[in-house]
């Protein structure tokens, strides 16, 4: 399988978190992941299921030792913090307004992100 110039920018992210993890874990450790558990928002620009796509490219072209390993997507929802009325609450669709007062409202506080929230290992 060649990797696929459409999802360029997802296998870069999947170079940087093997990367990442490569910097916090043994390459005995590493050999015995089962499972990567992402933390990934709405507004990171990430498509899951080409996530998915380019972790598979990569492990079959470069990364050998993570063939054993799954990738686990986990969404969260956008949540917006109002200063009007001091509550947190979710975004849906899209609109930024607070789900309390209903004012408009762009401080997001959690929907950016792309982390790796969790890393299975093998016994
Ligand atoms: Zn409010």
């Amino acid at each position: 399988m060649l990797l696929n110039p459409e999802i360029m920018h997802e296998i870069s992210l999947v170079r940087t978190i093997f990367r990442t993890l490569a910097d916090n874990f043994s390459t005995e450790e590493l050999d015995r992941v089962v499972v990567i558990e992402l933390k990934v928002g709405p507004l990171a620009n990430v498509e899951p299921v080409l996530m998915q796509n380019a972790f598979e490219a990569v492990v079959e072209e470069e990364e050998a030792r993570f063939r054993k390993a799954t990738l686990q997507v986990n969404t969260v929802p956008v949540l917006v913090h109002c200063p009007a009325c001091d509550q947190t609450s979710e975004v849906q669709q899209y609109r930024f307004v607070c789900g309390n007062c209903g004012n408009p409202c762009a401080n997001v506080v959690q929907g950016n992100e792309l982390l790796i929230e969790r890393v299975v290992f093998r016994d």
